[in-house]
């Protein structure tokens, strides 16, 4: 991390903990912290560990004995080499020590919730409960600094870009993202309900319509969706938005910000980002967001089996991965394959072992299917597949997207790598389709939001063929993590509205929700586009954290619950009195 040393305290003290050091020796001074650790060395000495944000020092203090973990205290002394074989090499001031301490209890402290410093031994319920104790932990300072330095990173990238920053409103009105929102209830207009923001969308561009030309915020987004660990119902993005530009300049705003605070995050510069179809990534991958950081590609061998006569085969698509020395899998994992092939959707898994072949040298495949396969589909598709003696071969036929998804999730299933191992892979998705399925009433819905522009070249599709027209949108992926999403927008009314024609939003629900949005476009909306990428995401990926928790300073549970504050809570009778609002019990 690029961090800036810290400048030098002021207060009550004369150095922080983790800065000091030999040169020190001889010096007084003087620190603030928590007692992290005590032990007594006979009857009239004790050693304390004393902590800070920059670190731990260790300070020889007599008589000490009061004092307990995580007591505030303000020592005074002077800094002394330690004697030989004392030197802590696990401490960056492992070779000095304070000596001839003065120490002063600044306060109390109650025995702590859980062992400080102990990771993954404490429950997080309890961490979260007594967050303002988990925060001191060096991990968790080392997160809330890591955040930091990718947001100041962001700002500096973004201003020197020629961007504005901007804040936008938090009671704001439902705008059609696709998230339930959280609604807050007017006190003034009695009935009536603020909804926060699921993102600044709207507000963004019409700080385009209002010729601010680049804007930017970190924003704050709410989301009343069901959590899970890379979402939490409040989460931070970086929101930005341009006029006049194409969809080029978008993702070179964009990668400039992502490359800087990872430069500043790890000290490396990303290489540029590489750039993949929708389409590809489906096809290849089995996933708009691929994981790149491995192999593992799906392959099509539908062209070896077009004459097939076994009837499971004879399917839009019949696509296979190869698991590498697979092929010793016991009956029990192979049945749990299928089983999980079936939950995803398919309607069923075929596996093949890789063996050797009746002439020498070949290759054939030993499968519960394998004798409804002709000798050269087998060799066909062992050759398509490039696999070799004891791979696993798994084969799922299907509607094409259905055959690809299922594949792209066993993949991952088997070969994903920890969240913190092998190199960065960002890749930019691009060429979204305009929409993403139909509904229940056969409506195309939307696959990022209703102000996205339609590519020109698919105009024509529109009528007969909307589940064919791609939209100008593009996401930021990072080792399978979608980071974020952006588009260029519909800037002119009469795209506006033939898109939310088949969305299936009428004229006038069109104009009662985003009346104020199609009345701006009336006054010269200038062209423009936009992305916003989350930088909890990011910056768990850049802490090696798998959950977004980790990098957020208080967070809430998978259930939504804050366990350290209670929210959400239950307000006061006079409060729903004055709100208007009567509670209705389940
Ligand atoms: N508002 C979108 C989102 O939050 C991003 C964008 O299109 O700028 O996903």
């Amino acid at each position: 991390m690029n961090e800036v040393a810290p400048p030098s305290p002021a207060g009550l003290r004369t150095r922080y903990c983790g800065t000091v050091g030999i040169a020190d020796v001889g010096t007084e001074v003087c620190v603030c912290g928590w007692v992290a650790r005590r032990r007594e060395h006979g009857e009239h000495l004790a050693f304390l560990d004393v902590r800070d944000h920059t670190g731990v020092v260790q300070c020889v203090v007599d008589g000490a004995s009061t004092l307990r973990s995580e007591y505030v205290v303000k020592v005074t002394g002077t800094v002394r080499r330690r004697p030989e074989g004392t030197v802590n090499d696990q401490l960056v001031t492992g070779e000095v020590e304070i000596g001839d301490c003065l120490v002063e209890t600044l306060n109390e402290s109650e025995p702590p919730p859980f062992v400080l410093g102990a990771p993954g031994q404490v429950d997080e319920a309890v961490r979260l409960r007594y967050r303002y104790v988990d925060l001191r932990t060096e991990r968790m300072q080392r997160n809330l600094r890591l955040r930091a330095v990718v947001n100041a990173a962001i700002r500096r990238s973004m201003e020197r870009q020629g961007f504005l920053e901007l804040e936008t409103p938090l009671l704001w009105t439902p705008t059609p993202e696709g998230a339930r929102e959280f609604a807050v209830p007017s006190r003034h207009q009695r009935g009536a309900f603020y909804v926060l923001p699921q993102s600044p969308q709207i507000a963004k561009q019409l700080a385009m319509v209002g010729g601010v030309d680049r804007y930017y915020q970190i924003a704050r987004c709410m989301r009343d969706e069901d959590l899970r660990a890379d979402r939490q119902f409040e989460f931070t993005q970086l929101d930005l938005e341009a006029s006049f530009v194409g969809e080029a300049d978008v993702r070179a705003f964009v990668s400039d910000a992502v490359a800087e605070a990872t430069e500043s995050a790890t000290g490396e510069r990303p290489a540029a980002f590489p750039e993949m179809t929708w389409s590809e990534a489906i096809d290849r991958y089995g996933s708009d967001k691929p994981d790149l950081r491995f192999a593992m590609e799906l392959v099509d061998v539908t062209p070896v089996l077009r004459a097939t006569q076994f009837k499971a085969f004879m399917a839009p698509a019949v696509k296979a991965i190869v698991l590498e020395g697979g092929a010793d899998l016991g009956r029990a994992r192979l049945d749990a394959l299928v089983e999980r092939a079936r939950g995803l959707g398919a309607k069923g898994l075929v596996w093949m072992r890789v063996v050797a072949g009746e002439v020498q040298g070949a290759l054939d495949l030993e499968s519960p299917v394998a004798k409804f396969l002709t000798p050269e589909e087998r060799a066909g598709i062992v050759a398509t597949a490039l696999a070799r003696l004891g791979d696993l071969v798994l084969v799922v036929a299907d509607e094409h997207r259905t055959a690809c998804e299922v594949l792209g999730q066993l993949r991952l299933d088997l070969g994903r790598p920890p969240v913190d191992a092998g190199p960065r892979r960002f890749v930019w998705i691009v060429d979204f389709p305009l929409f993403d399925g139909t509904d229940d009433e056969g409506r195309p819905q939307a696959a990022h939001h209703p102000f996205t522009m339609p590519h020109p070249d698919d105009l024509e599709l529109f009528a007969d063929e909307p589940l064919a027209v791609r939209a100008q949108s593009y996401d930021l992926v990072l080792n399978g993590w979608e980071l974020g999403s952006g588009s260029i927008r519909i800037h002119r009314a009469d795209i506006q509205r033939r898109v939310f024609a088949a969305l299936g939003i009428a004229d006038e629900e069109a104009q009662a929700r985003f009346g104020f949005l199609l009345g701006a476009f009336r006054y010269g909306a200038p062209p423009h586009g936009g992305f916003a990428f989350g930088i909890d995401r990011l910056v768990a990926l850049l802490a090696g954290e798998e959950n977004i928790r980790e990098v957020i300073a208080f967070p809430k549970t998978q259930s939504g619950s804050d366990l350290m504050t209670g929210a959400p809570g239950k307000l006061s009778q006079r409060q729903l009195v004055e709100l208007g609002i009567r509670i209705v019990e389940p």
